[in-house]
């Protein structure tokens, strides 16, 4: 069998201290309202259960570790927002996977970018009607180089961060996650089945503000990476 049409290429993420080899993406799963001060800044309490996205794998824009990635600023919105998150890789599937066992499919971690039209988000939310177009566009999602779990180093005051052209916009710790990343998996594994090379996005900390073409984002989360990404 051939393909009638060139076949897509397979979307993928660098890998940390190893050049050449990459992480191919099945999925990008997202987290809503994960850290209770953004649940807060967004309308919310900070308490309601755990809540998924998607966005398409080829929403994802790889960036190496010390170059700059590039993402064009997307149509319709006035109001590009940036979500710095960190990003769970997905080694071995399965699904409803209990707490205890999650991070036996964990591959690895990494930095990310849940890039938002909160606009259009916005408008959505109001008509009840799916978030699509408001997370699920091109170079939505920036992903920096993915690092083996056993080389990472988190635990609660692991610190994320986000820096727009020098200035700190967003600032937290891992440990101020409402849902922790094996409830994530647990959660999430209910709903759809788990598989190699599928992406978390595990939700962002408050600060989330716009961002306009020029801008110089810096993310990192200390012990698993960082991103630099220029919006042009
Ligand atoms: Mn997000």
């Amino acid at each position: 069998m051939s393909f009638v049409i060139p076949a897509p290429a397979q979307p993928a993420a660098r890998v940390a201290g190893a050049p050449g080899r990459l992480f191919p993406i099945r999925r990008i799963y997202c987290v809503g309202r994960n850290y209770v001060e953004h649940a807060k800044e967004m309308g919310f309490t900070g308490r309601e259960p755990p809540f998924f996205f998607l966005k398409p794998a080829d929403a994802a824009v790889p960036v190496a570790e010390g170059e700059t990635g590039r993402i064009r600023y997307p149509s319709l919105t006035q109001d590009l927002h940036h979500e710095v998150e960190l990003v769970v890789a997905i080694g071995q599937g399965g699904s409803d996977i209990p707490a205890v066992r999650a991070l036996e499919h964990v591959w690895g971690y990494g930095v990310g970018l849940d890039m938002t039209r909160r606009d259009l988000q916005g408008e959505m939310k109001k008509l009840a009607r799916p978030w699509c177009i408001g997370k699920a566009f091109e170079d939505s999602a920036p992903i920096g180089e993915l690092r083996p779990a056993a080389q990472c180093r988190i635990d609660a005051d692991t610190e994320i961060r986000l820096d727009v052209n020098g200035q700190t916009r967003q600032r937290s710790t891992i440990g101020k996650l409402i849902w922790s990343v094996p409830e994530i998996i647990e959660h999430l594994s209910k709903a759809w089945t788990l598989a190699p090379g599928d992406l978390i996005y595990t939700g962002t900390p408050e600060g989330v503000a716009a961002t306009v073409r020029g801008d110089v984002l810096e993310a990192s989360i200390a012990g698993v990476g960082s991103l630099e990404l220029e919006v042009v």
